[in-house]
């Protein structure tokens, strides 16, 4: 089972210094920065995807400037991303699809059939998913429920696109491979839909709007898909991970996935943000005083001095450094830690869970190029690089994890 994973220009500065905090400030962030697939020593993915709806700016939160989404459709995804340049890259293949997520709630998607064609052929992909529009919507009992009029009319648009998109692929000879994107609200609706897919000739069929649903909703739907497909149907799971369950996806006939969760976790989860094999630590926050919206209300307020804060920050950042050297005690640095969280979040108590990351000292174990170039700092949560840095070692975590279990 391959894993794909969504390019969202996740890049970290080489130049950064983690005593100085500082950096080479480079006018090109693309061109001076690392992918996941630079700074590690092998890629950590065994393919990327890249959404239309991301780099044409209907993502906000993925800024493609004018320059690099000309320069991708020039070059090719392949040269933009620099997969040449790294060992092990020419292997990453390369997906594309529209980022139907970003346009939930449009009554139809904001481009055409023929435009996303043009532009998965510029971008040069391997495989391209046809236009679909999501269906944000699971009935746990359909056969009790009224199914939306909308929802009808979503499932019906996606299989209609889903046509136009094979049509036009097969008589343009497109020199990706075709997948067709199936939307759907409970188990039989997503049979029904790869039913249709298989019919207009799709071999390798996206499961898409899976996300919100839990296990045992994702497992019932892909045992009605499995009544249904043909033996040499692949299906794709659209932005799923749920490495535990590899297993059993593979005998339904799932060949591949993406998902960011396993970079994001690392700097959105409340504590769950390093793993390593099936363990899981928390980050050690030590927030920046002049970005940390918290400090910076009750700084404005009046409440506490901005000498205070800074001076605790670095206590903080200076104690981490003496820990790692076997200069400060366990309980010492915690304290430290705690000291400043009482300052910058009055309620929350993470030290025991400060303690344990810090105690296990899991960096050490880890043979990843973060962990052994920036150690114990891939367990401090605070700022972009630390903690993308720490997003990249979970992503080689996911990849270890998963060739293990290809294996067996
Ligand atoms: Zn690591």
């Amino acid at each position: 089972m391959k894993f794909f994973f969504p390019d969202s220009h996740d890049l970290v500065d080489p130049s950064f210094d983690f005593q100085k905090e500082s950096r080479a400030l480079a006018s090109n962030r693309q061109r001076a920065q690392m992918y996941a697939h630079e700074i590690l020593k092998y890629p950590p993915y065994d393919g990327m995807l890249i959404s239309r709806a991301a780099v044409e700016k209907l993502k906000t939160s993925v800024h493609y400037t004018f320059g690099q989404v000309q320069r991708l459709k020039r070059v090719g995804a392949r040269e933009f991303l620099r997969l040449n340049e790294v060992p092990g890259g020419d292997k990453v293949e390369i997906m594309g699809d529209c980022g139907s997520f970003s346009f939930v709630k449009a009554h139809v998607p904001p481009f055409t059939v023929d435009s996303l064609v043009e532009f998965y052929t510029d971008c040069q992909f391997q495989y391209g998913i046809s236009l679909d529009h999501v269906i944000l919507g699971f009935l746990k009992k359909p056969e009790e429920m009224e199914v939306p009029d909308d929802w009808k009319r979503r499932f019906d648009l996606t299989l209609a696109l889903a046509e136009e998109f094979f049509e036009k692929c097969t008589d343009r000879k497109v020199p990706f491979i075709p997948l067709g994107a199936a939307q759907g609200w409970s188990p039989k609706s997503y049979s029904d839909a790869v039913i249709a897919m298989q019919k207009i000739g799709y071999r390798y069929i996206a499961l898409g709007g899976l996300v919100p649903l839990n296990n045992r909703e994702v497992m019932s739907v892909l045992e009605a898909v499995e009544q249904v497909r043909k033996p040499e149907t692949k299906l794709h799971l659209l932005g799923i991970s749920r490495i535990d369950h590899v297993q059993e996806f593979k005998k339904y006939g799932v060949a591949s996935f993406d998902s960011t969760s396993a970079l994001k976790k690392a700097f959105m989860d409340d504590k769950d943000n390093y793993f390593i094999g099936d363990k899981t630590y928390t980050a050690v926050r030590i927030p920046q005083v002049g970005e940390n919206p918290g400090l910076k209300k009750k700084i404005l307020a009046g409440e506490i001095k901005q000498e205070t804060a800074s001076e605790l920050e670095k206590l903080c950042l200076q104690g981490i450094q003496e820990f790692d050297r076997g200069q400060l005690s366990l309980s010492d640095i915690v304290n430290r830690v705690r000291t400043y969280e009482r300052l910058w979040h009055g309620k929350k108590d993470d030290s025991a869970l400060y303690a344990e990351t810090l105690e296990a000292k899991p960096w050490l174990r880890c043979p990843c190029e973060i962990c052994k170039t920036v150690g114990i700092q891939v367990v401090v949560f605070r700022g972009a690089e630390r903690n993308r840095r720490r997003g990249f070692h979970n992503l080689h975590n996911l990849k270890t994890k998963l060739a293990e279990k290809n294996k067996l």
